[in-house]
């Protein structure tokens, strides 16, 4: 009997950008994660000559029955359902003839004016005139000197990433105050993330659509269960309704093992999800539990191996 073989690479992309792509590309951000356009398009092609791109379902199929494989095969992701994913990376995509999984969060679909704590933080840094500001934040005895041009921004964002929504949602409206900046959550929403028709007309186009939570909580696995189960259930949902698909893959926000746990996981196995991926590195086999498939993260200075 055949002895397989099976191996797919899950690649992992966020943002793809140009230089006008609205407010995505702040001064303050740590744009790691963000590749550019025209370095999308490259390592797409190489990725074209290294690999044959396939779906996730057949991924999943390869690796389930551990098939016999000759050649490299990969999958390409995308998380966070921003709009440049469908501006820049789907047009990119379509020219090679690649497919890929667009992981998006339910809260942040255009029209919903929801904005995740993060972008509204960027803006706000960003829009700024205030050079300077006080700012007293939970767990400090004394206020904060703040000052938006200095290198506090990032160490604000690993201190507070932790934090329920709710103590962000305080800290933000404090922000607001203390920075003077009226936002605009409308235009925010509706040019920061991708819109129902985008993401069907992808999905006609053949990608495939995969849940990210409702509003990208730090940990599913920390919060209190009700919540962590609504984040699932509720995104899963709204990708069933969008595209009809029946087997809907997730993608565990920050994606690393403490961000979720058996029952999470239990519970995307009850509602039908397909598979789930986390952002641990490294190659998929027939032994790699598929509600924890490894994916390998790609950067603008990433070479294609
Ligand atoms: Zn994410």
């Amino acid at each position: 009997m055949d002895q397989g073989n099976a191996s797919v690479k899950i690649f992992m992309y966020h943002r793809v950008v140009t230089e006008d792509t609205p407010f995505v590309l702040s001064k303050h951000k740590n744009t790691g994660t963000t590749v550019s356009r025209r370095m999308f398009a490259a390592q797409i092609e190489r990725l074209t000559e290294r690999y044959t791109i396939i779906p996730l379902d057949d991924a999943l199929a390869i690796l389930k029955n551990n098939s016999p494989i000759d050649r490299a095969y990969c999958v390409i992701t995308f998380d966070d359902g921003y709009s440049d994913n469908y501006h820049n990376a789907f047009p990119v995509l379509q020219h090679f003839g690649a497919t890929a999984t667009f992981f998006i969060m339910g809260s942040c679909l255009v029209g919903s004016g929801y904005i995740r704590w993060l972008d509204e933080y960027y803006y706000m840094l960003d829009q700024t005139r205030v050079t300077a500001t006080l700012l007293h934040m939970k767990g400090d005895r004394f206020p904060r000197l703040i000052s938006p041009r200095g290198r506090w921004e990032r160490r604000l964002t690993d201190l507070v990433r932790r934090w329920p929504h709710e103590d962000k949602d305080a800290l933000i409206a404090a922000l607001r105050v203390a920075l003077k900046v009226d936002v605009p959550r409308n235009l925010l929403n509706s040019q920061l993330y991708l819109s129902a028709p985008q993401i069907q007309e992808m999905h006609h186009a053949g990608m495939t659509i995969g849940a990210h939570t409702m509003t990208h909580p730090f940990a599913l696995g920390h919060l209190p269960a009700e919540t962590a189960r609504q984040e699932v259930i509720r995104s899963v949902d709204v990708v069933r309704e969008l595209t009809n698909q029946v087997y809907v893959p997730f993608a565990y926000p920050w994606g690393d093992p403490a961000s979720y746990n058996r029952d999470i996981i239990n519970l995307l196995k009850e509602i039908g999800a397909e598979c789930a991926v986390t952002t641990a590195p490294g190659n998929n086999g027939s032994d790699t539990p598929p509600f924890e498939l490894k994916r390998i993260a790609v950067y603008e200075g990433t070479e294609i191996q």
